[in-house]
């Protein structure tokens, strides 16, 4: 008996991501179709550790699910990157997730060159909710 689904997603463990972020994954009809992996950071222990839990849980979604993309999910005020008020603005806060990123995706498409890696950007707002999620 097997059971696929499309997609794994890399998510911050950040409590502020819900249920917006639900709501976001259910707008792309990937709700009961996505491999959830919830980590301080998102994609930072890919980066951190190329070999890690992160690439190992990815693994495991591509053997077990046989996914074919990969959703990186990150955010605003990110306590595993120190939170917003490392930057001076939004604009450089974001620029530095986007490189993140880019880096984990360059892990990701080495050892699984068939997987399509999107990437994305949520901004959580002053009232610890997310504002907007845009694929950057
Ligand atoms: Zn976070």
């Amino acid at each position: 008996m097997s059971h696929t689904c499309k997609a794994a997603l890399v998510r911050c463990m950040d409590f502020r991501l819900d249920p917006e972020l639900t709501d976001y994954v259910r707008a792309q009809n990937l709700l009961h179709d996505i491999d959830v992996i919830s980590i301080a950071g998102a994609a930072k222990n890919i980066v951190d550790d190329p070999q890690g839990f992160v690439m190992t849980q990815i693994g495991l979604s591509v053997k077990l699910h046989e996914i074919t993309e990969v959703h990186l999910m990150h955010h605003s005020d990110c306590g595993a990157y120190g939170g917003s008020r490392m930057f001076a603005s939004l604009e450089e806060e974001k620029a530095m997730h986007i490189e993140q990123m880019q880096k984990a995706k360059e892990v990701i498409s080495t050892s699984y060159p068939s997987l399509t890696v999107l990437m994305f950007f949520a901004v959580i707002g002053e009232n610890d909710r997310i504002t907007c999620v845009e694929p950057v």
